[in-house]
């Protein structure tokens, strides 16, 4: 017997095999993407179409594109791919909200069985997937994309990097070296990962904390496909001092120590002074000697207050509890879901 499913002929045994399979969701955040946008929905298209005939995923899988409040044609050209091709869904957000709320706001569209996500401009290849997928049918829940050379990245973002994830470890924050925001995951890790409520994300920290099975795939990263980083330093800079404030208090624990070793010098300090009066009859001389204490001191004080006011910070816009994001649009599916804390 045979069945016209997607236009396409199917015998009742494939319907049957299909069935089993698990559907796929990639997750493509887009913020001014307009020319690597084409050549991307293309592949990551093919992708589909390929993992589905060697029979790894389901005819209901799909590709969601989030529009992170682009300035240039990325959305209009979304939408009309949303509207030619049932396996596309767009999604814009009302304004642009960064890369980690627009990728949190594609995953909260998803209900395939697993859910991939990768950036616009495919620097982590999509033919990885196939191995990610693997990886779940033998019960990871989590498989993370690691990124084995960075040679298509520029010197100083290698160094960077490195040093950031040097710097995580030392703060005892538990990171997958080298791993960004590629990965897949199961459905249960997904809709586990939409009850936390933070409204600073950083999704590669949170996703560590779920704690399901979780592996590795090791892949090559290539170079940008065109158009620039939408990374500057400034975002990476914000990026890389949520993770380390949304993880870790110790830097408020350094600044005790601080504390205590400043606290120890100046005792030292003034044995030295008591013992200078008492034992020769002088005083320590000099202007210099005070000042270099009171402005060095003065200052790293400065410097432990803007720390504690940076925790204060976020810890301000936590409570406010305010919306990740807005949907303004979607297309190619039923408006959804959670747009974070209530
Ligand atoms: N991105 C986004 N919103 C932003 C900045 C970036 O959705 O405000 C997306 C961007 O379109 C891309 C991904 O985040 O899909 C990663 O950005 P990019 O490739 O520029 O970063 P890099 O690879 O240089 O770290
Ligand atoms: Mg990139």
């Amino acid at each position: 017997m045979e069945f016209l499913k997607d236009g396409v002929t199917t015998s009742a045994g494939d319907l049957a095999q299909q069935a089993q399979l698990p559907s796929l969701a990639i997750v493509v955040p887009c913020y001014n993407e307009e020319e690597v946008l084409e050549d991307t929905t293309g592949e990551l298209l093919h992708t589909l179409d390929r993992l589905q005939h060697g029979g790894q995923i389901s005819a209901a899988s799909k590709l969601y594109f989030v529009d992170d409040g682009s300035r240039d044609a990325t959305w209009p050209m979304l939408e009309k791919l949303a509207a030619e091709n049932p396996r596309i869904v767009a999604v814009a957000l009302s304004r642009n909200r960064g890369h980690q709320n627009a990728l949190y706001a594609g995953l909260a569209q998803t209900s395939e069985d697993m859910v991939v996500s990768i950036d616009a401009d495919l620097q982590d290849g999509p033919e990885n997937i196939a191995a990610m997928i693997a990886a779940y049918r033998q019960g990871s829940e989590v498989v993370y994309g690691v990124r084995e050379q960075r040679d298509s990245d520029t010197w100083f973002k290698r160094v960077t990097a490195e040093g950031y994830y040097r710097v995580m470890q030392a703060l005892g924050v538990d990171l997958v070296f080298n791993h960004a925001d590629f990965r897949l995951m199961s459905r249960r890790a997904v809709d586990t990962l939409l009850q936390y409520p933070e409204t600073n994300l950083f999704l590669r920290g949170m996703v560590r904390e779920l704690g399901f099975t979780a592996t590795t795939v090791c892949y090559t990263r290539r170079a940008r496909l065109a158009g620039e980083s939408k990374y500057p330093l400034r975002r990476m800079l914000s990026l890389a001092w949520k993770g380390v404030t949304a993880f870790s208090i110790a830097p408020l624990r350094a600044i005790t120590l601080l504390g205590l070793i400043s606290g120890g010098l100046a005792l030292g300090l003034i044995a030295w002074v008591l013992f200078v009066k008492m034992f020769s009859g002088s005083v320590v001389p000099g202007w210099a000697s005070i000042m270099v204490p009171v402005l060095f001191i003065g200052s790293v004080q400065l410097l432990c207050l803007g720390v504690i006011g940076e925790y204060l910070g976020k810890i301000y816009e936590e409570v406010k509890r305010r919306p990740r994001f807005h949907v303004r649009d979607v297309v190619g599916a039923e408006p959804a879901l959670d747009q974070g804390p209530e």
